[in-house]
């Protein structure tokens, strides 16, 4: 109960991602017409490679390319 982000898999291997290791984040912005965004996905940094096709294949896919977003998440440092 004191994780937050206890349970992410990585999309591409299915392995969880360690609280402790940056990931990437593979995030549709598009709101679709009859419901919710696609949930992100997310990806081990080393398993970059598929993260950057997956995301390839989404824009490939979508008439609005501006509305997928991927980014790398840092891990935060302890600030307290
Ligand atoms: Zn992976």
């Amino acid at each position: 109960m004191s994780s937050t982000r206890s349970n992410i898999k990585c999309a591409a291997c299915k392995k969880r991602i360690p609280d402790h290791e940056p990931d990437l984040v593979l995030q549709d912005l598009e709101a679709k017409p009859g419901g919710a965004r696609r949930r992100p996905r997310y990806f081990h940094t080393r398993c970059g490679d598929a993260a950057y096709a997956a995301y390839a294949a989404y824009v490939a896919a979508s008439e609005k390319p501006g509305v997928y977003l991927l980014t790398v998440r840092h891990v935060e440092e302890m600030a307290n």
